[in-house]
């Protein structure tokens, strides 16, 4: 939309130049001219196309830490610990 508003301007720039007969006037209006037609080719697209929804559906879940249960207290230790830390008794 903003780009056909530029082409919009940069043919009313043209008909400007064509009908001045001013040389400062023609010289503002090619530069009014090279800019807006230039943005109205370069511009680019409002919004990029959206990612696509299972982008992140692939990444692997947490590992959770390897756990264990404790004999004495019935808690949930680490795997690697020897010694509970809730009632310091070997696991
Ligand atoms: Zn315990």
């Amino acid at each position: 939309m903003l780009r056909y508003s530029f082409v919009a301007i940069s043919i009313v720039a043209v008909i400007n130049l064509l009908l001045t007969e001013v040389f400062l006037v023609q010289i503002l209006l090619a530069i009014c001219v090279v800019i807006s037609l230039g943005i109205a080719i370069i511009w680019p697209e409002p919004l990029p196309p959206p990612p696509p929804p299972d982008l992140w559906s692939d990444a692997p879940e947490t590992k959770d830490r390897e756990t264990k249960i404790c004999s004495s207290c019935g808690k949930a230790v680490d795997k690697k610990w020897s010694m509970c830390p809730y009632c310091s008794k070997r696991v």
